[in-house]
């Protein structure tokens, strides 16, 4: 019986638009001062953490997938990619507005195996930050046209952010991330992204990036629909759990813990990011020191574990 968590190595992706909170904050070895992003804890092919402990020390999250399907009980003849990605963000710059397509549309025009459904934790956001959020065509052909002509500010719908928030996005909606903000997120394995618009910035060889406007408009939810997500809240002495968000891919909640709990697994495995603070997670006998910046899982047959110490989590699970 596997009886430890699973921790994972982060992958690091320079972006034009990245930064060095990575390192300021979470104390990340990032590759440079353009560091956008953090890929947590990822079995995609783009990216794959690798583990740090245990048996499987060394191998990939995807490898562990393949070869130890029963850690997340996955059963034998699911052939399906790992589902989930979790990754930190950022955005030192505004990130380029993109929207993702459903699984369908993934699968049949891209023959990639799922679209992209995703939600921020807003983890850090500079005073006034906004991020862009859905869009203000009431047609197909009113969104084609304000995209032909460049009406982006009539387009696209702001929002102002700040810490603790939690933004969902379902696969068609418009979106950006805003200078300024940091954003954990949570979303299925997936890479497959149509940049909409991208502030008509150029590299230092003066090309802009290129776009997909054909594609894009073909994915994007028109009207553009606020998402329903019920948010359910547990008050246990010690630890205060949100759900911020539950659909057909994952779930996701926030955890905060002051003191010592025990908690009984119900998810087939759990994928646990700390955002805050530190403490120590026990199983059975054995202990681990948790810390702010640390991502693993809890890998499926570990009935119950306790948590004790002054930290908060964002966990997700299938
Ligand atoms: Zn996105």
């Amino acid at each position: 019986m596997y009886n430890e968590p699973i921790f994972l190595r982060p992958v690091f992706k320079e972006k034009i638009w990245g930064g060095k909170k990575l390192r300021t904050v979470y104390n990340y070895d990032i590759p440079s001062e353009q560091t956008g992003e953090a890929w947590v804890i990822s079995a995609h092919p783009n990216g794959p953490s690798v583990i740090e402990n245990g048996p499987l020390k060394g191998q990939t999250l995807a490898e562990a997938w393949e070869s130890h399907g029963e850690l997340f009980n996955k059963s034998v003849d699911n052939n399906e990619a790992y589902p989930l990605l979790v990754k930190i963000l950022d955005a030192n710059d505004d990130l380029s507005v993109q929207v993702h397509p459903d699984d369908t549309f993934a699968h049949e025009v891209e023959g990639v195996p799922y679209g992209k459904t995703e939600c921020w934790y807003v983890l850090d956001a500079e005073p006034g930050s906004e991020l862009i959020l859905g869009h203000n065509a009431e047609t197909k052909q009113e969104l084609e046209q304000m995209m032909a002509n460049g009406e982006w500010d009539k387009l696209l719908r702001r929002i102002k952010v700040q810490p603790g928030d939690f933004v969902y996005v379902p696969s068609g909606t418009i979106h950006a991330i805003g200078k300024g903000i940091v954003i954990l997120e949570t979303q299925q394995s997936s890479d497959m992204t149509y940049r909409v618009y991208d502030y008509d910035r150029t590299d230092a060889d003066g090309n802009q990036r290129e776009l997909h406007l054909e594609k894009a408009a073909a994915v994007t939810t028109v009207p553009h629909q606020i998402p329903e997500f019920n948010q359910e809240e547990s008050v246990s002495v010690d630890l205060n759990k949100r759900k911020l968000v539950q659909n057909d891919y994952f779930g996701v909640s926030l955890w905060r813990l002051n003191g010592h709990v025990e908690q009984t697994m119900k998810a087939d495995f759990l994928q646990v990011s700390v955002i805050k603070g530190d403490g120590v997670l026990s199983l059975g006998e054995k202990r681990f020191a948790i810390e702010k910046g640390m991502h693993f899982i809890l890998p499926h047959g570990i009935r119950k574990f306790e948590l004790s110490g002054e930290a908060e989590f964002v966990v997700s699970w299938v």
